[in-house]
């Protein structure tokens, strides 16, 4: 069985919507995992924050003004006044359930839960259209089977144990559709996989259920050498290795959530990016191969803070590091990049949440700066050491930006640099020039 997920564009109004069958083969075993419809998922972000502020007025209004676009959506999307009665009520169910927020004193167990509405939604609404066209699905609630554990950490037994009998119960049936991003964590309470999650909820899906392949449909033609938002002229990368793929997607290609990758690489099953626009375009497989000899893609991941740590005595005497990541550890805050002196050591994390109290932790130890708003710039390609010049063109390419820390040699797949994000348009646009022009 193959898994589809398709995002937010994909299926961002009725006719593209109506398009997936291009692509959906009713005819074949297929778990189809959808976004909310482009922009929904902002909305909501927007709707919950009002709740949380306690500016209930603008709240409803957003969830109004939402509201709207939806019964334009379904005008659109059904023809029989059946179909167009039952896709009313499921609005109608959303947002009132919304609404009804205003009523209470609203937590972050609210505001998941809003959060939650627009896959739900977009998914009973695909549901309805394939019935109406005469085409049998079966709508599964993805928080039925998906699940995170005390450390966010998504359970993949779990889903197996609880998804695999749903399918099982269904024999007769192709499609099974479902929503991506939302889950249930360990108290039980709607949650999410974080945003761009639908693509973690493939990935884990297709782990789960040992899937043949995993297709994450997107907007544009699989993973491009740069970022495409930012450098003209990026070009798709016909394959990548898991952990190439994994690298990017981290340091901020957003075409792949974080964490998407790794429960497809566990279980090795291939993934492909495809675009909806495009269906036959080649994309990018995934798979645990990797192409020797050439610089693969270049990505940038923005809000990274950097501390030194800087210490009179004995800096790298044994047990030193360890009394540090254990500061990090016990703040549940995990470090990307690390470079050390005999001296000093440099480390940078994404996660601010808890800088105060590591601060005041290494304080009792060392002297601690803090440096905000700079970026990872990542490299990923072959950087074997034995085929020597890949490197030093990442370097000539940025010899006119101050580069605040190098990684280099951790694997042979990656180089990353940390710069101030105010550099990292020239930075990303150098790159490409001299790596791949
Ligand atoms: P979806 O809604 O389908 O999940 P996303 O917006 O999350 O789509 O991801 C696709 C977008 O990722 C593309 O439109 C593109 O602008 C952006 N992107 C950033 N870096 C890359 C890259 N290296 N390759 C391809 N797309 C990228
Ligand atoms: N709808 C969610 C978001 O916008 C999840 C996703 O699209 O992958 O982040
Ligand atoms: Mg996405």
């Amino acid at each position: 069985m193959k898994v589809l997920k398709f995002g937010g564009t994909s299926v961002g109004s009725p006719e593209r919507m109506k398009k997936l069958l291009d692509i959906i083969n009713p005819n074949e075993k297929q778990i189809v995992v959808l976004s909310a419809v482009s922009g929904t998922t902002n909305s909501l972000v927007e709707i919950a924050d009002c709740f949380m502020k306690g500016n209930k007025e603008k709240a409803m209004v957003a969830t109004q003004d939402l509201k709207q676009k939806y019964e334009i959506f379904i005008h659109e999307l059904f023809l029989k006044a059946e179909y167009l009665d039952k896709s009313k009520e499921v609005i109608d169910y959303h947002f009132n359930l919304i609404s009804s927020f205003s009523k209470v004193v609203f937590s972050s167990v609210e505001e998941k839960i809003i959060l939650a509405q627009g896959e739900l939604i977009s998914t009973h609404l695909y549901h309805l259209y394939l019935a109406e066209i005469g085409i049998q699905s079966v709508l599964l609630p993805a928080l039925d089977f998906m699940k995170i554990d005390e450390d966010n950490e998504p359970i993949v037994d779990y889903i197996t144990q609880k998804l695999v009998p749903l399918l099982q119960a269904n024999k007769d049936c192709n499609l099974f559709i479902t929503q991506g991003y939302i889950c249930k964590n360990s108290s039980g309470e709607v949650d999410n996989l974080r945003r761009g999650g639908s693509d973690y909820t493939a990935s884990l899906i297709g782990a789960g259920i040992r899937s043949q392949e995993i297709q994450i449909w997107t907007d544009i033609d699989g993973m491009h050498n740069n970022d495409p938002r930012i450098v003209k002229g990026t070009k798709p990368i016909a394959q990548l290795s898991f952990d190439e793929a994994a690298e990017l997607a981290y340091f901020g290609a957003k075409i792949l959530h974080p964490q998407s990758v790794f429960p497809a690489q566990k279980y090795k099953i291939p993934v492909r990016l495809l675009n909806t626009m495009q269906p036959d375009a080649k994309g990018t497989l995934i798979t645990n191969d990797s192409e020797r000899g050439s610089i693969k893609s270049i990505a940038a991941k923005d809000d990274i803070t950097v501390i030194h740590i800087h210490s009179t005595r004995m800096l790298l005497a044994y047990g030193f590091l360890r009394k540090v990541f254990e500061v990090f550890e016990r703040y549940k805050t995990s470090i990307d990049m690390i470079t050390t002196s005999e001296v000093a050591l440099s480390l940078t994390i994404d996660d601010t949440r808890y800088i105060s109290e590591i601060t005041r932790e290494l304080s009792t130890y060392a002297t601690v700066e803090i440096e905000k708003q700079q970026t990872i710039v990542c490299v990923v390609g072959d950087f074997n050491a034995e085929e020597h010049g890949a490197a030093s063109k990442v370097l000539d390419a940025l010899k006119h930006i101050p580069i605040r820390m190098i990684s280099y040699g951790g694997s042979s797949y990656n180089v990353s640099l940390l710069i101030k994000t105010t550099d990292k348009v020239e930075a990303l646009k150098s790159l490409h020039n001299r790596l791949f022009d």
